[in-house]
């Protein structure tokens, strides 16, 4: 049952630096939803980008579950032998997510790789993904300015992102997995500081909405999104201190 409103977020928070062997990591929670974002920068870009003479670098991103993260166990992809289609389709998400976020000319001929794994599932991973991914990539740009290999930093936007959905008739906010699974509209929504969308997702499940519900869905996650920006640029603060 929720108990807080339908248009507020779950608990947002940024542990930074979880991971000390990559250039930039977080651990961001959104209620129980607990995901390991870290940047690793790697000197090169990928093969295709020098054959077709394309400047600047690159960002890729990988996403997984790790086995424990949700109720009963999902094994590891390497010991079920197949790609997993939603894990491919996560992570493409969040790798476009995150070259809105990034010049990549700005970068160098470096890549940036984006690895976001899953320590608790409840709802909306996708969306925390991208909004720790964004804290991981900005403290990866701050290191490579610290350590005098940029003169300014590639970030041109910050990112983030929610999930809404529409569960027995009320737009909900920022959804766990209870409420998910009952939505009979499902909305992942992902905007810049300046609430430009980088991405909207949205599907009826086994029903449909009006253009009504969709402005009103995007009003309360746009208002969202501006709360968890704060909440990003509060948490980014703090590591420049
Ligand atoms: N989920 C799960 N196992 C899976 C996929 C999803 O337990 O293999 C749960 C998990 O709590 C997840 C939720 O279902 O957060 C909703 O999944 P969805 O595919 O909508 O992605 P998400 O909301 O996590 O971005």
């Amino acid at each position: 049952m929720r108990t807080r409103p339908p248009d507020s977020l779950r608990e947002i928070q940024f542990q930074l630096g979880i991971a000390p062997h990559a250039a930039g990591s977080v651990l961001v929670s959104f209620g129980n939803t607990q995901v390991i974002c870290a940047a690793t920068i790697e000197e090169g870009v990928p093969r295709w980008m020098k054959e077709q003479g394309v400047s600047g670098g690159w960002i890729t991103a990988e996403y997984s579950m790790l086995p424990y993260s949700t109720h009963s166990r999902k094994p590891r992809e390497s010991s079920r032998g197949k790609p997993d289609g939603r894990g491919v389709e996560i992570q493409r998400l969040i790798g476009r997510a995150l070259r809105a976020a990034v010049n990549l000319e700005a970068l160098g001929s470096r890549t940036l790789w984006m690895d976001c794994d899953v320590l608790q599932a409840d709802g909306g991973t996708r969306t925390a993904a991208i909004t720790g991914a964004c804290v991981a990539a900005s403290l990866a740009a701050q290191k490579l300015l610290r350590e005098g290999k940029l003169s300014a930093s590639p970030m041109v936007h910050k990112v983030a992102a929610v999930s809404l959905g529409i569960v027995e008739g009320r737009i909900l906010l920022d959804l766990n997995y209870e409420e998910d699974k009952d939505a009979a509209v499902d909305l992942n929504l992902v905007m810049t500081e300046s609430l430009d969308l980088v991405e909207l997702q949205v599907s009826g499940e086994e029903a449909v909405f009006s253009r009504q519900q969709l402005d009103a869905l995007l009003d309360i996650g746009g208002r969202g999104i501006q709360q968890i920006l704060e909440f990003q640029a509060a948490a980014l603060r703090t590591a420049q201190k």
